[in-house]
This record gives structure tokens, C-alpha cells and sequence, in this order.
């Protein structure tokens, strides 16, 4: 067991928890009619993985965009980086949408977060390796009184409890993204905006990515199996797993240069040829506006 850094943790707590594993024991339980009822949905400061998005916006029947617009808030999961995504909540206060006197009226497409809650899920990354370890903490807030009641039970079970493993799966591609570019750190530079605005609709919009993977540029250059397509591009939620993770995939190959995907060798050479000629043109005109500038120095001090 050790002590997290505070900055990794996935959200603000002004205690910091002891890392733990799955086989660890917790005296806990939420239940209707506790006094604290509602509390934790009050106050609300919850990050929401792609998965939690698309279950949600399914649930509501809002195209994603829709839901981004009325439901979240973006913000950095780090400095000057890609996007994470919250909940927003209600106009001018700190309570979730969802919140009603009777409990969350989203319950069974809760967010992660929300289910593991008191639990904190941490993915963990050794150095050199890209494969995130799960470690967990125990959050104990004043206001949650879920901590006092007579009942054990062990992480594991509480995430089964919980059907967080569906959710734990579905959101691994994606933290294993962040992980990546976080470690890859400032010496890879700012992420273009291109590729910015790249992960954000592969991650949170995905009726948008999905109109992108159908549209002719994207199959002019991206060579996938028919029956791939056919199997991701409808509108189940089955469907839609399924173009999730074929976007961690797209992203990874993009940002990273894994190539998993087949290209069109034609289109690839092609799009090439184009990186190389708008690369040129850039360093002549980099080159060009440094002889303008020089001759305006030379003319300066001719004066
Ligand atoms: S989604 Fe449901 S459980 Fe999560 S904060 Fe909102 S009301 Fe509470
Ligand atoms: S016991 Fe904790 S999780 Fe349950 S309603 Fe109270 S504050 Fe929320």
C-alpha cells in the first residue's frame, strides 16, 4: 500500500486516501432513508469517461452533441492538452441534473464515478509501460454516512455489486490514451489543435465521429473491412461500443503512429506527398519573412 499524489487523483478531496487493492475490505452501504440521502449528488465534481457519455446520452435520446451541450462541462486533463469532459451541474448551483428526492433518475446508466463512489478507481502506469494497473482509494467525506453502517464487504465485490466492470472495460482504451500523451510530456509539444479537436469528438461525440468514419474522405484513405464498418456504424448500443473502441484505435494510430488500421497505399502516398509540400511551403516562407526581415534591419541602420 502507499499514498497517491494528490494531482492524479480523480477528484477533489481535501483527504488524502490510502491506495489500496481489490482484496481490501470497506465497511459500507448507501441506502434509501440514510440521513446523508442525496448528499454526495449535491455538491457534484464528476469526470465522465467516453462510455459514461454514450450510456447516458442513450438513455436520454440525445444525439451526443445535444447531450454535451446540456450535460457537461469540458475541461484540461492537462495543461494545455487534450479535453476531459464533467457533468455539469444545475444552473447557478452544485447539485447534478439528474438528482431527484427519490435518488438519481439515471440510476441504471450512472456514470463510473458514481459507482464506484466511495471507492476512487485509479489507474496506475510503471514507468516505460503503457498498460494501466487498477489501484484503489477509499474516500471518506464527513457528509457520507454510508461509512457507519454494519456492512463488509471487499472492493471486488463492491465493483461487481456496483456493475462497474462493463463500465472499468468499456473506459480502458480511453484512460490508457491519457496515460500515453500525459507521459509522453512536454517534449512532444502541444498537441495541435487539429489533433485536440481530433480526440475530443472521438472520445465525447460520437454520433458526430461516426458520421466522420461513413464519410468518403475517411474511406478514400482508411482501408476497413466491410463487415467492421457494417458491425459499427449502426445505432445499438452494441454498435456503438464497437466504434468506441475502433476510436481508441483511430487515436492511437493518429497520435501516436500505431498502425492498426489499413490505409489505401495510394491515398496514404498521396496525403503524404501533401504533408511534405505544405511542410516546404511553410519553411519557405519561414525563410523568406527572415530575408524580410534582415533587409528591413540592413535598411534601419542604413538610416
Ligand atoms: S448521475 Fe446520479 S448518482 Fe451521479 S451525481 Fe448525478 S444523481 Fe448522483
Ligand atoms: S451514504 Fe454516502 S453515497 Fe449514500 S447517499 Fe449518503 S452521502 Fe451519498
Amino acid at each position: 500500500m502507499s499514498t497517491p499524489d494528490p494531482k492524479d487523483l480523480p477528484f477533489n478531496s481535501p483527504v488524502v486516501p490510502e491506495m489500496v487493492d481489490g482484496a481490501k475490505t470497506i465497511r459500507f452501504r448507501c441506502r434509501k432513508g440514510i440521513d446523508c440521502w442525496n448528499a454526495c449528488c449535491s455538491n457534484i465534481d464528476i469526470s465522465l469517461t467516453p462510455y459514461d457519455i454514450l450510456r447516458l446520452k442513450r438513455r436520454l435520446g440525445l444525439a451526443s452533441a445535444q447531450f454535451l451541450q446540456q450535460y457537461a462541462v469540458p475541461y484540461e486533463l492537462e495543461k494545455d492538452g487534450i479535453a476531459g469532459i464533467k457533468l455539469k451541474p444545475v444552473a447557478g448551483g452544485s447539485a447534478c441534473q439528474f438528482m431527484k428526492p427519490e435518488g438519481c433518475s439515471v440510476y441504471e446508466d450512472r456514470p463510473t464515478a458514481c459507482r464506484y463512489y466511495p471507492v476512487a478507481l485509479l489507474s496506475m502506469r510503471k514507468q516505460d509501460e503503457y498498460v494501466d494497473r487498477d489501484a484503489y482509494a477509499l474516500v471518506k467525506e464527513e457528509h457520507c454516512l454510508g461509512h457507519d453502517e454494519p456492512r463488509t464487504l471487499t472492493i471486488e465485490d463492491y465493483r461487481r455489486e456496483q456493475d462497474v466492470v462493463e463500465y472499468d472495460e468499456q473506459g480502458r482504451g480511453w484512460r490508457q490514451l491519457v496515460l500515453k500523451k500525459k507521459s509522453s510530456g512536454p517534449s512532444v509539444g502541444k498537441p495541435s489543435v487539429k489533433s485536440r479537436q481530433l480526440f475530443f469528438m472521438t472520445c465525447y461525440d460520437i454520433d458526430t465521429f461516426r458520421a466522420f468514419v461513413d464519410s468518403g474522405p475517411f474511406n478514400e484513405l482508411y482501408d476497413v473491412p466491410q463487415a467492421e464498418s457494417q458491425a459499427m456504424l449502426g445505432d445499438t448500443l452494441e454498435s456503438e461500443t464497437a466504434l468506441l473502441q475502433f476510436g481508441y484505435r483511430f487515436l492511437r494510430q493518429v497520435l501516436f503512429g500505431e498502425e492498426t488500421i489499413a490505409l489505401h497505399q495510394e491515398a496514404a502516398e498521396k496525403r503524404r506527398a501533401q504533408s511534405r509540400e505544405k511542410a516546404q511551403q511553410a519553411e519557405r516562407e519561414a525563410a523568406e519573412q527572415m530575408a524580410r526581415e534582415e533587409d528591413f534591419r540592413d535598411e534601419s541602420f542604413d538610416d
